[in-house]
C-alpha cells in the first residue's frame, strides 16, 4: 500500500480538513454509496441520474476555478489535474487522454471504479446495469470550465457507455457535443 499522494491540512481549531485551500470531507465509501443509493430509491434512476449530472458538473467547474487559481494551470491541463486528483482521492482510475483538447470531446476511462467495488461487494456475477452514472458529469463539467475561461464554446454532454458492473474490462464515458 501507498501513502496518499494528496497533501491534507487539518485546522488545529476547528479539524476541518483541507487540501490546497479547498475544503474536503473524508467519509468512508459504504457511507457515501449509501447516500447516493438513497436518492436512487427516492426519485427513480432517470431523475436521480439528472439530479447528480447536475451536481457533479457544476461541482467539477467550481473545482477547475478554485484549483486553476491554487496550481497556475490553464486550459485542458486543469481537465487532466482534475482527472488526476479524482484518481487519487479514492474514486478509481480515471483516464482523460481520450478527450480531443480542440472540441472537448471523446472518451474518458475509469478503471477500478469505486461505484462498481461497492456495488460487486456481495455480488459474484456482473450485474445487468451500470453503476458508476454518478460521476457521468465530472469531465463535461471540467471541460465546460475549459470552453468557458478559453472562449470555446462548447455545448458537452457526458454518459456512460459502457460499465465494468455490466462485465467489461473498464467503465467508459462518452463525452459529445450536446
Ligand atoms: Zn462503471
Amino acid at each position: 500500500m501507498a501513502a496518499p499522494k494528496v497533501d491534507i491540512s487539518v485546522d488545529e481549531q476547528t479539524g476541518a480538513w483541507s487540501t490546497g485551500g479547498m475544503p474536503m470531507l473524508y467519509v468512508p465509501r459504504h457511507f457515501m454509496m449509501g447516500v447516493m443509493r438513497t436518492v436512487y430509491e427516492a426519485l427513480g434512476e432517470a431523475a436521480a441520474d439528472q439530479h447528480f449530472y447536475k451536481s457533479t458538473a457544476d461541482a467539477a467547474y467550481r473545482w477547475c476555478a478554485m484549483e486553476a487559481t491554487q496550481t497556475g494551470l490553464a486550459g485542458i491541463d486543469v481537465f487532466h489535474h482534475y482527472m488526476r486528483r479524482l484518481s487519487e482521492r479514492g474514486w478509481g482510475l480515471f483516464d482523460g487522454s481520450g478527450i480531443d483538447p480542440l472540441n472537448g470531446t471523446g472518451r474518458v476511462l475509469l478503471r477500478h471504479s469505486s461505484f462498481v467495488a461497492d456495488a460487486l461487494n456481495t455480488q459474484t456475477a456482473p450485474l445487468a446495469k451500470k453503476t458508476c452514472g454518478f460521476c457521468a458529469g465530472w469531465a463535461p463539467g471540467a471541460l465546460a470550465w475549459v470552453s468557458d475561461t478559453q472562449r470555446r464554446g462548447w455545448r458537452l454532454h457526458g454518459r456512460e457507455r459502457r460499465c465494468a458492473a455490466e462485465g467489461f474490462d473498464v467503465c467508459e464515458f462518452i463525452v459529445e457535443a450536446a
